[in-house]
């Protein structure tokens, strides 16, 4: 019943009409909006409040290549650790990266420590609008718009993946992306409301995250139906056109598990810039697309494992051979330091597979 309401309640006319598109996605917005714990309930939006710019901007950093699915938990973790920004300032840089640890992209970690700092240092107020959002570390163009507009309520038009689908869809814009995006941002900017820019904002998100979905839309439960170009022309669930990717390349390495006698892993913080830059992991060759040379952090008598470690990166693929040595107490390795107690928890995901097929071969020689 509430779908075929929503269905009736979609207005008509195009998507040319940016007034009407906003006015009948805030009407949904107001009963359909998710829950989501960085934003304000119900009742303390209808009551003017806004979220707190703290919250906002750490899950707008977590949310980056992120899906909400896996942002929460870690959402959670920060926000009981570190409630504000001023304990996030304060904090250690390790246990920031620890509690990172999974979530991946660890630049963004990095950028969330110096970020935290530099407002904190200011005395703990967000800048309210894009340009000086932009001006911390960590905040692009993106985000900087998506926090101005949704916690500052600031006009701002903040196109994501969901956003540039809805609105190609709604525009019946056929010209693929990448090369599409510039239209599309303008196209979504011609709807962009003065009056709740940042509930309109996080409305489209909704909209793409769960009505206007990526293969299959559910144009009958759709506040915007009538609106809509692309589902009037029947071509709404190809849109948006995309140009193929090259294929993902495939780089080769090797990684070096040495456990000393008592057990404590070999460990080492990768270097600050690149990849999982900062995070702590086991030693490695370079990753390059023919096999690189050798480079054991010392001299043992290294057992390679049957199998390899396989992940994938945003540009390419990797495959890594596993080495392994005990070493006795005297070890005295090049890189990294024995870690007697350390917790696997704090490693990246690539090093956890590291870690994860090490202990596999170990029990099943065990056995
Ligand atoms: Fe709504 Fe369907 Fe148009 Fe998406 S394609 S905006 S779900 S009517």
């Amino acid at each position: 019943m509430r779908d075929s309401l929503e269905a009736i309640d979609t207005g008509s006319g195009s998507a040319g009409d940016g007034a009407v598109v906003a006015a009948a996605l805030l009407r949904w917005y107001d009963r359909a909006a998710r829950v989501l714990p960085w934003r304000t309930g119900p009742a303390a939006r209808a009551g003017g409040q806004r979220p707190d710019p703290y919250r906002v901007w750490l899950s707008e950093i977590m949310l980056q290549q992120t899906t909400v699915a896996s942002v929460r938990a870690y959402f959670h973790r920060f926000t009981t650790r570190w409630p504000d920004i001023h304990a996030l300032a304060g904090a250690d840089d390790a246990e920031v990266m620890a509690e990172w640890a999974g979530l991946g992209y660890y630049a963004r970690a990095r950028n969330l420590i110096a970020c935290a700092r530099a407002v904190a240092a200011a005395g703990g107020a967000f800048p309210t609008d894009c340009a000086g959002l932009q001006a911390l570390p960590g905040i692009g163009p993106y985000t900087a718009a998506a926090i101005a507009a949704i916690a500052f309520d600031a006009r701002e038009t903040v196109v994501d993946g969901n956003v540039e689908r809805v609105t190609a869809r709604l525009f019946a814009v056929t010209d693929p992306l990448p090369g599409a995006k510039k239209r599309l941002t303008a196209l979504a900017g011609t709807l962009t409301p003065a009056e709740r820019p940042g509930d309109f904002a996080q409305a489209m998100m909704d909209l793409g995250a769960t009505v206007c979905t990526p293969r299959a839309p559910r144009c009958a439960v759709c506040p915007l139906q009538g609106l809509c170009a692309g589902h009037a022309r029947g071509i709404a669930a190809d849109l948006p056109a995309k140009t193929p990717k090259a294929a993902k390349p495939t780089r080769l390495g090797t990684v070096y598990m040495v456990l000393r006698d008592d057990g404590a892993p070999l460990i080492e913080t990768r270097p600050p810039r690149g990849l999982l830059g900062g995070m702590p992991g086991f030693p490695t060759t370079d990753w390059t697309p023919d096999a690189p040379p050798p480079a054991p952090p010392l001299t043992a008598d290294w057992q390679l494992l049957p199998g390899e470690v396989r992940h994938t990166f945003t540009h390419f693929h990797l495959q890594l051979r596993v080495a392994l040595a005990h070493a006795g107490p005297a070890a005295a390795p090049d890189r990294g330091s024995f870690r007697p107690g350390f917790d696997p928890a704090a490693l990246p995901t690539l090093m956890r597979k590291c870690w994860d097929h090490v202990r596999a071969h170990l029990s099943a020689d065990a056995g």
